[in-house]
């Protein structure tokens, strides 16, 4: 087995290919199965775009998406990377330092410190803003290195994990503290901006539901906010992309808290695994809108405000077992039935006889539905989840099911701890 760009040339087995290399007119392999031998080595992947003569790179969510590096690399290469610049990857890549830019524009930001190295300095300083707090990678990304101290007795242990876990997963060691919030939603927005100028902002979604601070459902609009909430928050998200100037597709994400104060959190220089919600509820094509931007044109937006219509739900599908603490389930797909009809979107790159290798990210596709209101749509999510039908590996579905069934989603009472309340609840019939 090999790893793929997706711009292809036919010269190995497409047999067991992601559904886009199948499709793809050519397939480059960039080497073993090891991200860091393939889709992380950056002259490979440099090297395949020149092989087959590609202009422009659109690197994804995962991978290179946020490596200023490459981003560099490209330009220096004379290749279009379909995204921001390396200047604008790195100020908003170091979490720390984001969280300043973001202070100097009146961006609202949690209560916190900037990078720091010495333990009983970070006591101090955790000891000022109060108990619980969270210490995070300032290289962070995907829930790792974060951890929580409750007291000032456990505060050391955690500073020193949450710095080893961050040298391991980013090669970075240096945290931050932040004032730990006890039930907040997670609310991101949507930012847009071209080489002319324009940022504007393609309203929120809310992404609270989540398992050890990884997201699993997404929606647009979120049921928390008011419309003047919105519009605050939303001037504040296209404040601070402005700042730096921002071209491409972003996320500015913040905390709601459960007094309706917000803190911005971090910004996340790509495209994101949920944008689908966004595209749904807004009728706009973000990647159209990011090569767009790459290729110097304008925004397609008209001038003025960008609503959401209906509303959009998204549930991640992953080849994870629920019922043995979500251990991922690598193996061949041996039935795979999509749901379908009016306001429901699938992305996926799998299909009957794919075998999930047990290398990557265990996401086997995203389900989407838009519907006229919240009610509509979590029913239209519940008959696409009971018709969506995979064999062989075990997945997320039924999970995602008593999910759309719990009062608490149902009402939109949601924040970053309803999983962990929902699972605790059940914990006793398992
Ligand atoms: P990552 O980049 O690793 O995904 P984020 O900064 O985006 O990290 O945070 C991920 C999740 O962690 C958030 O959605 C939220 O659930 C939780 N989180 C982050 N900061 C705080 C905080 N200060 N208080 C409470 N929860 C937080």
């Amino acid at each position: 087995m090999a790893s793929w760009t997706s711009i292809h040339r036919g010269v190995y087995s497409r047999r067991i290919a992601s559904l886009h290399v199948r499709f793809a007119d050519e397939d480059v392999c960039i080497g073993p199965p090891a991200a860091r031998e393939s889709y992380l080595n950056i002259p490979r992947i440099v090297a395949a775009a020149e092989i087959t003569g590609a202009d422009a790179i659109h690197p994804g969510y995962g991978f290179l998406a946020e490596n200023a590096e490459f981003s560099e690399i490209c330009e220096r290469s004379n290749i279009t990377f379909i995204g921001p610049t390396p200047a604008q990857i790195r100020q908003m890549g170091d979490k720390a330092m984001a969280r300043q830019t973001m202070a100097e524009v009146g961006v609202p930001i949690v209560a916190g410190t900037d990078a720091i190295a010495d333990p009983a300095e970070a006591l101090h300083a955790a000891e000022g803003i109060g108990f619980p707090v969270l210490i995070k990678a300032a290289a962070g990304g995907g829930g790792k290195g974060m951890r929580v101290a409750q007291d000032s007795n456990d505060f050391a242990r955690q500073f020193g994990m949450a710095r080893q876990e961050a040298a391991a997963a980013f090669g970075d060691d240096s945290v931050y503290i932040e004032k730990y919030l006890a039930r907040p939603r997670h609310v991101e927005f949507q930012v847009l901006g071209d080489q002319h100028g324009r940022v504007i902002h393609l309203g929120e979604r809310d992404c609270s539901v989540q398992r050890r601070h990884q997201k699993l459902i997404e929606e647009a609009p979120s049921p928390a906010l008011s419309q003047d909430l919105r519009e605050r928050m939303g001037e504040a998200a296209v404040r601070g992309a402005a700042a730096i100037d921002y071209v491409g597709a972003g996320t500015i994400e913040f905390l709601l808290d459960e007094d309706g104060s917000f803190y911005f959190m971090e910004m996340n220089t790509r495209i994101q695994v949920e944008h689908p919600v966004t595209e749904m509820a807004t009728g706009f094509d973000l990647v159209k809108e990011q090569i767009r931007a790459a290729a110097g044109l304008p925004l397609s937006m008209p001038d003025q405000p960008i609503s959401l219509r209906g509303h959009a739900i998204e549930c991640r599908i992953n080849a994870e077992d629920p019922r043995r603490n979500f251990a991922p389930s690598p193996g061949t797909i041996t039935t795979f039935h999509l749901p379908g009809g009016p306001g429901v979107r699938v992305d996926t790159h799998v299909y009957a006889g794919y075998r999930v290798p047990p290398f990557y990210d265990s996401l086997l596709g995203k389900l989407i539905v838009h519907a006229s209101t919240r009610e509509e749509a979590i029913m239209r999510m519940r008959h696409s989840l009971a018709s969506f039908v995979v064999e062989g590996v075990h997945t997320t579905i039924p999970f995602l099911q008593d999910v759309m069934e719990h009062p608490g989603f149902v009402a939109g009472e949601v924040d970053t701890k309803f999983l962990e309340r929902m699972m605790a609840e059940r914990a006793p019939t398992q």
